[in-house]
């Protein structure tokens, strides 16, 4: 590669071995101006010496007189002008500035240089001797002012034509020692802008380098950062997602395939599990009762193959001691120690549920009596009704009334009635067959429906009951009570629609045994 080739490798010209990028070599000036200021000053400085210095050479070989003199003042003068570039220039300033100060020095110190060797020509010293001084100045140029090379070119080349110039005009020498000067002068001029453009180069190389280096740095603690926050972001919210599954009032149990790997505390108190991590190696079967392990498995099922989150499910669940609870459990897919498994949060809903059944049970039966109230009764002999119709299947219907119930409760009192009403119920239950449907229809008043029961059948129910009642002693005080009822028969007809034409026959039955004189069965 020739080294006056504008080609530039890494974005640095092999001409002037600056950055080919006008805003990375300013950036890279301005990144070295401290040290370029610095290095400016101390050869101004040095310089600036070395030259008062050389007035020492001039007494040498010079007679004292105006010319010493005059030379002295050149001396002064240019160090003067060398030291006040160094006390001037100031990192505030811009760098181009400092640049062709430095140049214009260095011009100063060339015709400087000249005239003291045009002056000093009556010396002793000629060709030979001047041209190491020159050689001094041209290295100097060259190695030491950090400037741009072409300045320092322009100097030190415009400085060795002039010295070679006047020195073939003013001092002695033969004609092959010009010639071996010149030649050394051209040499030493290469030489410089070589090592000058190189020297450059391996500068801003270095600076690449670091500058890619501090790049590199910089990203690598950018990302070190940021995997801190990240890991610190990971770390909060492990530690609030904790802290909000321990302090959960409901339980929550991860399991992966079943097998449980973490129970919180909610958790522990309702399954009644010992807070000493037994529940280690258990499975969340142990903790669902057998009626619901295919729910579990099929919602297990559901997860594994992608399914994120699951609706409620009501379930019966265990707890270690046996005891069963209604629990309704949501569950999802979650991480867990790096595995995925699955996070079901437990409700226990046992109160609830309890609640529910009485509500139900309260709104279906006879608070005294515990049978089915009217509105029950209906619903389901309405429901055999039609299961009666539509398989053209016999059934019949009891109407029970208690005789003279307003006596007893003159009598004995409204609990001693109470107590008949309940008794009654519990001669009826012992009386009939599962399937038979008994409701309080209010007061003293019973239905039962019996299905698949024809007139006869039911006839003979009946009077069962009646004499099953009138046999029946209720012990109240030092009492006995007895009581006695009519019962009115109708089994349905084909022509019945509802449960109430069946019903308003039995009706009249039962008016009609209550007519005959009571204690008896009627059928319509
Ligand atoms: P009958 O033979 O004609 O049926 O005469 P009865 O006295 O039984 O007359 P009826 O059936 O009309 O009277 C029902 C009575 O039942 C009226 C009411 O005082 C009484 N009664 C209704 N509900 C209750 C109850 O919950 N507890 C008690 N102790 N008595 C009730
Ligand atoms: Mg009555």
């Amino acid at each position: 590669m020739s080294w006056f080739s504008a080609k530039n490798s890494g974005g640095i010209s092999s001409f002037s071995g600056g950055f080919v990028d006008p805003a990375r070599e300013a950036e890279y000036r301005q990144d070295n101006f401290p040290a370029f200021l610095r290095e400016v000053r101390l050869v101004a400085v040095v310089g600036g010496l070395f030259y008062l210095l050389g007035f020492g050479v001039d007494c040498q070989i010079l007679h004292e007189g105006p010319l010493l003199w005059w030379l002295l003042f050149i001396r002064i003068l240019f160090a003067a002008l060398a030291m006040g570039l160094a006390s001037y220039i100031r990192p505030t300033m811009d760098y181009r500035l400092v640049d062709r100060l430095a140049f214009v020095v260095m011009l100063a110190c060339s015709a400087a240089t000249c005239l003291i060797i045009v002056l000093s020509q009556v010396g002793s010293l000629g060709l030979i001797q001047h041209s190491l001084t020159v050689f001094v100045f041209v290295t100097v140029y060259y190695i030491f002012v950090p400037g741009r090379l072409l300045y320092s070119a322009i100097s030190a080349v415009s400085f060795t034509i002039c010295f070679l110039i006047l020195g073939r005009l003013y001092l002695s020498h033969t004609p092959s020692a010009f010639t071996v000067v010149t030649l050394y002068m051209v040499m030493v001029n290469l030489l410089g802008i070589m090592v000058t453009q190189r020297l450059q180069r391996l500068r801003r190389m270095q600076y690449s380098i670091l500058q890619a280096e501090r790049q590199a740095n910089a990203a690598l603690r950018h990302e070190v950062e940021e995997r801190i926050k990240a890991e610190n972001e990971v770390r909060e919210t492990e530690e609030r997602f904790r802290r909000l599954v321990e302090l959960s009032p409901d339980a929550i149990v991860v399991h992966k395939d079943g097998g449980i790997l973490y129970v919180n505390a909610a958790a522990q108190r309702l399954f009644k599990i010992p807070p000493d991590g037994s529940f280690r190696g258990m499975s969340v079967f142990d903790f669902v009762q057998r009626d619901y392990h295919d729910i579990v498995k099929k919602r297990m099922r559901s997860l594994a193959e992608g399914v994120a989150f699951l609706a409620s499910v009501e379930l019966k669940l265990l707890c270690s001691d046996g005891e069963t609870i209604d629990a309704e459990v949501v569950s999802g897919t979650t991480q867990y120690k790096g595995q995925t498994a699955i996070q079901s949060i437990v409700r226990d809903v046992s109160i609830r549920k309890m609640m529910e059944n009485e509500l139900r049970r309260l709104a279906d039966h006879d608070a005294l009596t515990g049978t089915y109230n009217r509105r029950r009764f209906e619903e389901l002999s309405e429901a055999e009704m039609e299961r009666a119709k539509r398989y053209a299947r016999p059934l019949s219907v009891l109407l029970i009334d208690i005789d003279r119930f307003k006596e007893i409760n003159d009598r004995h009192g409204h609990a001693a009635g109470d107590l008949v009403l309940h008794e009654l119920v519990k001669v009826c239950q012992n009386q009939l067959r599962s399937q038979d449907v008994l409701g309080r229809l209010g007061g003293d008043e019973f239905g039962i429906t019996m299905a698949e029961s024809d007139r006869q059948a039911a006839l003979n129910a009946a009077a069962r009951l009646r004499r099953a009642v009138a046999e029946m002693e209720i012990p109240w005080g030092r009492n006995k009570i007895r009581l006695t009822v009519s019962v009115g028969v109708a089994e349905r007809l084909a022509q019945d629609l509802r449960l109430e034409d069946c019903l308003r026959r039995a009706d009249d039955a039962l008016y009609a045994a209550k007519h005959a004189g009571r204690d008896r069965v009627e059928a319509a």
